[in-house]
């Protein structure tokens, strides 16, 4: 079977709509608590930041803004005295800080900050107790997905090298789903470290005998950097769903000489569990047709768990950037479709319209006009911050697509009818 791999991908370059880079942060501080995050940008970084992580009341915060004023923009004053000056006061303050990112933006963009040079003079100044690394989360250069592969990608130049055969996962992943896939091939005797390392000293180490695998599909620009450190990717589909875990885990199993009795011991119970547990949300999503808006590179792999295990009918799969060779796994499993790449979103609406599919797939900005319209939405940024990757998250995965169809259903007093695109309901608001 080749699914979509050899199917025509329909390629848009024009305006569109979706969050930045800076939005992983939200999820990249929780999951390196010696780490903080300094975004070199204006008010409106600010603004994002804090409703996109809401307010921290029992901690220190771990990410800031340094904002640019006018006077920077113009480029009357120094940025960079005061970006040195900022960074020694905020590490003189929080010694517990051990990993500091400086995060480029629009605005650190638009004056040709260097924040590449600037990271190399604070890290003579602050390492080795504070390393200073810098990635960009301009919204020129980054969906909102795209700011955790920048960050990941520029922590493996910083990396120890070694000779060692070893085994990296890749991705920020909750604390509870990376021990559940540490314990998985833990039971087959497959010893692992993860980047990002949740401290600063369990960073993995790498090489030539360094094999990786991704545990996110938007992890692009790392996979490159850790090939260019002679380290080699374990292809695979993704671990959502059970199906997609299986075939993740068997691949690194493959590549560590695991035979099929002891793949069998680790993996059995909890594919049951996994395939029971789906097969119950899947009786709401069965039949109806899903199509989504290219947000964050996770939508073949997505689509593909929907189609396959829970029975939706996938009708445009857009994404915000293809990457063939990642996805190659993916889309041979993924049934026939219309892939698009990139987007326009005003055509983009026009053939939502038409297609009218039971659930769309989008960003915030979307998802309230789209209701409006009749169309019922999911928020595709919710699929970042919510645990949905292995065995024991797949039914929750499932269960974030099946939500908003039921609360349709509700609304309307009966099931959700096929394209109720056409049918026009109370407005709602977007899950
Ligand atoms: S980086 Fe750009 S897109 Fe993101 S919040 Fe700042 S100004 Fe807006």
């Amino acid at each position: 079977m080749t699914g979509c791999a050899q199917a025509p991908v329909l390629r848009e370059r024009g305006q569109h709509e979706v969050f930045c880079g800076l939005t992983g942060i939200v999820w990249l501080h929780r999951k390196m608590p010696d780490a903080f995050f300094l975004v070199v940008g204006s008010r409106t970084c600010a603004h994002l930041l804090q409703s996109a992580a809401g307010v921290m009341i029992f901690a220190e915060p771990r990410f800031a803004t340094a904002i640019l004023e006018e006077g920077d923009l113009a480029g009357l004053k120094d940025a960079n005295e005061e970006l040195d000056r900022t960074v020694a006061q905020l590490l003189e303050r929080r010694p517990d800080v051990r990993r500091l990112f400086l995060v480029g933006s629009c605005p650190s963009e638009v004056i040709k900050l260097d924040l590449a040079r600037a990271a190399e003079r604070l890290n003579a100044a602050h390492a080795p107790h504070t390393a200073v690394l810098n990635y960009s989360g301009s919204g020129i250069e980054t969906t909102f997905t795209q700011g955790e592969d920048a960050c990941l990608a520029a922590m493996v130049p910083a990396l120890e090298r070694t000779d060692d055969a070893n085994l990296v996962l890749v991705g920020a992943l909750p604390d509870v789903v990376e021990d559940q896939a540490l314990a998985l091939l833990s039971a087959m005797g497959i010893a692992a470290q993860v980047l990002p390392a949740r401290r600063a000293g369990e960073a993995p180490r790498v090489g030539p005998n360094t094999r990786y695998a991704l545990l996110q599909p938007f992890l692009g620009d790392t996979a490159a950097a850790l090939d260019r450190a002679g380290a080699t990717r374990i292809a695979a589909p993704f671990p959502f769903g059970e199906e997609g875990t299986t075939a993740w885990l068997r691949a690194v199993a493959d590549a560590h000489g695991v035979d099929d009795a002891t793949f069998a011991r680790a993996t059995d119970a909890p594919r049951a569990r996994a395939r029971k547990a789906v097969s119950t949300v899947a009786e709401t999503l069965s039949g109806k047709r899903i199509s989504f808006l290219p947000d964050s590179q996770m939508e073949p792999s997505l689509a593909r768990f929907l189609a396959r295990e829970c029975g939706m009918e996938p009708v445009e799969v857009g994404t915000p950037y293809l990457h063939s060779a990642i996805m190659a796994e993916e889309l041979a499993l993924l049934p026939e479709c219309r892939l698009s790449e990139g987007q326009d979103v005003e055509r983009q609406l026009d053939r939502l319209r038409a297609d009218a599919p039971d659930l769309t797939v989008c960003g915030l900005g979307l998802a309230n006009p789209l209701e409006a319209e009749g169309l019922t939405t999911k928020w595709a940024i919710e699929l970042v911050f919510t645990p949905v990757h292995f065995y024991e998250q797949a039914a929750d995965l499932a269960a974030l697509f099946a939500r908003p169809l039921r609360r349709k259903g509700l609304l309307l007093g009966s099931n959700t009818p096929r394209g109720s695109g056409g049918v026009k309901p109370p407005v709602l608001a977007a899950e």
